[in-house]
């Protein structure tokens, strides 16, 4: 199906991008990567008056560590976060993701700021920021807010972000000593979204407890949910196999799926428990410095 028309603009600041979505009142889209906004443009299950194409948009795609937090620009393509040797060295959840995400065609154009935008419950990366405690820096016509990843998800397809806002950047914590993160998935197919997915971040004290987890579902619920009594579960523990399990099924029973075409929500529940221990073996792993 063809799209109705849509005016189309694409400004070269985050300054004009906001103004036009001002101009058009919640009635624009912000364009990135695409993959995920033309496809309900052409089921016109989207109808946007205008796109706002914001990829000429300077210094908006970038990994770095500055200060306390790790920095990832909104139009950041998913392949970026498999190529950097940063992330691949101190945060291993996201490259793990974005090798789950499609292929490689919709991972040179897809972004993070889109997957984290979209609000898709079937997106892999919304998890990974709830459990790596993320913050999320928009811009909009009132000035910039930071808000916590952990309030930005409200339903399918809602989220916190005002129409007339766009995502500048996603702010994680900077990955401390003895932290180990790890992202599992289980999908139909090769580069399908997901039947459920888990993500696991783990911190542990001098003596091997766990000082602070984050743990977090893909695709058992109406949102990416963080899955925070499993998580909680764990702080304080030296954790072995009967904390690793208990905190796997506690982040079962924090998921809520549906039955659907990727499977009943009995199996997904089950699935959901499952990648939980997979992540946290594989994050306590490389928190101890393997993996
Ligand atoms: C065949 C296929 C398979 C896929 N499989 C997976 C998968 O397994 N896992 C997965 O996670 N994803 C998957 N995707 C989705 C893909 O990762 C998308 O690229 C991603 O969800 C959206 O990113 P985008 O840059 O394409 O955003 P767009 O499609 O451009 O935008 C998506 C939404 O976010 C908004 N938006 C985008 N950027 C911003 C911003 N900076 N500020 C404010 N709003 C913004 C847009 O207005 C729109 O509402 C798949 C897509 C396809 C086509």
């Amino acid at each position: 199906m063809i799209p109705p028309a849509f005016e189309y603009y694409a400004p070269h600041s985050v300054d004009e991008a906001v103004a036009l979505l001002r101009r058009f009142n919640g009635e624009a889209k912000v364009l990135a990567g695409g993959h995920s906004l033309i496809p309900l443009m052409k089921l016109r299950l989207a109808e946007p008056a205008a796109l706002i194409d914001i990829n000429r948009i300077p210094n908006l795609s970038f990994i770095q560590e500055e200060g306390t937090h790790l920095r990832i620009g909104a139009t950041t393509r998913t392949n970026d976060l498999l190529d950097s040797e940063l992330l691949r060295r101190s945060y291993p959840i996201l490259p793990d993701a974005a090798q789950e995400i499609a292929d490689p065609l919709v991972r040179n154009l897809g972004t993070v700021g889109g997957n984290v935008c979209h609000g898709d419950p079937g997106n892999d990366l919304p998890a990974c920021m709830l459990a790596l405690g993320a913050e999320l820096v928009t811009v909009g016509p009132k000035g910039s807010r930071t808000l916590p990843v952990s309030d930005f998800y409200k339903d399918t397809f809602v989220t916190a972000l005002d129409p007339t806002e766009l995502l500048v950047e996603v702010r994680v914590p900077k990955a401390r000593a003895r932290q180990g993160s790890a992202y599992q998935k289980i999908e139909k197919r090769v580069g399908d979204f997901a039947i459920a997915g888990a993500a696991a971040n783990l911190l542990l004290d001098a003596s091997g407890r766990v000082e602070t987890a984050g743990i977090a579902l893909t695709g058992v619920g109406p949102t990416a949910i963080l899955a925070s009594a499993a998580s909680g579960a764990l702080v304080g523990q030296s954790p072995d196999d009967q904390h690793l399990g208990h905190a796997a099924t506690l982040a079962g029973t924090a998921a809520d799926p549906n039955s659907d075409l990727r499977g009943p929500a009995e199996y997904k529940r089950a699935m959901a428990s499952v990648l939980t221990r997979r992540a946290l073996d594989r994050a306590l792993a490389r928190a101890r410095g393997g993996g």
